[in-house]
């Protein structure tokens, strides 16, 4: 079981030692503490025994991070903190993590820190190295590993920063390498691009016996960072191990994706192994071909600005993906991926079962607003159900250029308001009403046409304008959300074969919407 260390934020010992949230997390097996000595105002030898005694000296990590390496105290000498670590190994915490610099700089075999370890199993030393400049070569990268192995790491680390997922490559490729390695291997990729470092180390071979995570209560989180929390609870960590499958949801920006939320508890509640993660990629065939096989990837969903781009790594595309035009799953084949397009049969499908099910949908007038991307997935889909499709758009010249791909027909806003237009159903695909500018409405209530069901495929928030005024008139309305849940429990069934909990995944989805958009 990989253990989660939990980084100490606090300014002073005592800070630490106050803190609930940490005295709690070193009473679980899961978790360690990660104590930073140069974080610590209060910092004196009697102070530190005492809180790694309060928290046990089995649940504590110790750094003494110098200045060069990301350290707050710049006026902490060599000699002080090879002391404090030294102070740290002769108690017989868990681990003590060295920077390789601070290792080189004190010459190893005079080195005072593994006087004091002496025949003791504790603690287990931790060589690290860090870059806040950027991930090296792999050859450099290669060459950090192996020096910390000659050097007699029981452990290796190497954490530095990645702007773009491109240059997470190289520590992906290090972390898979089976061959020629003796020593348990941390890798850390920092910043958003690397999210998948914090989550996915257990998968490789020779890995390290726990992760880093921040406390729940640190301030000043950015992307990539994750809390314990969400670590142990969304992406079951502890359970993460060789083999488990992943997945995943490319876009950028992809931060706000609710879809790792909906996934982990469909996967959970499956009582299924695997983790779905967040990756912010910027070029999509790259990470397809060159990342996704190292992080043992199983199936993606595909968001903005991908869903055209990932059609030319495709191994096969479903036909109707292929007449949308984009693509928003791929799942892994042994032939390589399979694509499609779940967006389209989700919108048909949640509108027919909303229309009374199976073939309600034939022969009658869906009107979509909108001729952008979630238009051509609606309108292919619902015509692929045998309904007759009509397109209204701002710009007229794209609604009548999708109307005759779809083989439809584009109407203006003086037909569809005449006192005699009927459409069973009208689907708004324009972003109008979307959070934050929750007043717009691509239709006022003595526009929508008597009669129809008025479907949002905005879901945030879960009731717009529009469903309001529909309803005001007593229209009948379908949100949203179904389909969003409907193409995401199709991807689901699609990457694992089981069954999707969709119950489960709208509780999470509305959840997560109600904390973004409180009323
Ligand atoms: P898109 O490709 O950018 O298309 C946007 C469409 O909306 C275009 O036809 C555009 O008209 C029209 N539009 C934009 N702003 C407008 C305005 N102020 N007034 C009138 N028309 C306007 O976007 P998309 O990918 O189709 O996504 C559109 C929306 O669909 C998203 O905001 C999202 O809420 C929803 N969606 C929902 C789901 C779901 O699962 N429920 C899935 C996908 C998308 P022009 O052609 O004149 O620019």
């Amino acid at each position: 079981m990989g253990r989660i260390c939990v980084a100490s934020h606090h300014r002073s010992l005592q800070d630490l030692l106050d803190a609930q949230e940490f005295r709690d997390l070193a009473r679980r097996d899961e978790f360690l503490i990660e104590l930073r000595l140069d974080q610590y105002a209060d910092l004196s030898l009697d102070k530190f025994s005492n809180a790694c005694a309060e928290l046990g000296l089995e649940n504590v990590v110790v750094t003494y991070r110098s200045s060069l390496e990301g350290g707050h105290n710049l006026k902490a000498s060599r000699e002080q903190r090879v002391a404090y670590l030294s102070a740290a190994a002769r108690l017989g915490v868990a681990y003590v993590d060295v920077e390789l610099t601070t290792l080189d700089e004190n010459k190893l075999l005079r080195n005072p820190l593994f006087a004091s370890r002496g025949d003791k199993p504790n603690p287990l030393f931790i060589f690290s190295y860090h870059d806040f400049g950027g991930l090296p070569t792999l050859a450099y990268l290669s060459e950090i590993r192996r020096r910390c192995e000659r050097l007699g790491a029981d452990i290796v680390k190497i954490a530095a920063s990645a702007k773009t997922m491109a240059e997470t490559l190289p520590l992906a490729q290090l972390m898979s390498e089976r061959e020629g390695w003796t020593r348990p291997f941390m890798g850390i990729a920092m910043g958003e691009a690397g999210l998948w470092s914090r989550v996915l180390g257990p998968i490789f071979p020779h890995a390290a016996p726990f992760g880093f995570a921040r406390g729940e209560s640190a301030p000043g989180t950015a992307p990539g960072q994750l809390s314990w929390r969400q670590l142990h609870e969304r992406y079951r960590y502890h359970e993460i191990g060789p083999g488990t499958p992943v997945y995943g949801v490319i876009g950028n920006p992809i931060a706000h994706s609710l879809s790792p939320r909906m996934h982990n508890a469909a996967l959970r509640a499956a009582g299924l192994p695997g983790a779905y993660l967040p990756f912010r990629v910027e070029d999509a065939a790259f990470f397809v071909q060159q990342l996704a096989p190292l992080l043992n990837v199983r199936g993606l969903s595909v968001t903005i600005p991908h869903k055209e781009a990932v059609q030319a790594v495709c191994a096969e595309i479903d036909p109707l993906a292929q007449k949308v035009g984009a693509i928003n799953t791929l799942a892994r084949r042994e032939h390589g991926w399979f694509a499609t397009n779940t967006d389209a049969r989700a919108a048909a499908g949640s509108l027919e079962a909303a229309l009374g099910g199976p073939g309600s949908l034939r022969g009658k007038t869906v009107l979509i607003i909108g001729a952008g991307g979630a238009a051509r997935a609606v309108g292919f889909g619902v015509k692929d159900l045998g309904a007759e499709v009509l397109f209204h758009n701002r710009t007229a010249e794209r609604a009548e250029k999708l109307a005759h791909e779809v083989g439809g027909r584009s109407v203006s806003k003086e037909e569809l308001t005449q006192p005699g237009f009927e459409a069973t159903a009208v689907v708004n695909t324009t972003p109008l009403g979307m959070h934050p500018k929750v007043d717009g409405t691509p239709l006022e209530k003595n526009e929508l046409p008597g009669g129809s069901l008025v479907f949002d495929t905005v879901y945030n928030p879960q009731r717009t304008k529009l469903l309001q005024l529909a309803e005001d008139r007593g229209l009948k309305t379908l949100e949203g959300l179904a389909m969003f849940v409907a193409q995401g429990a199709a991807q689901f069934e699609l990457f694992t074969g089981a069954k999707a909990p969709c119950d489960v995944m709208e509780q999470v989805v509305r959840e997560a919407l109600a904390v973004r958009t409180p009323s």
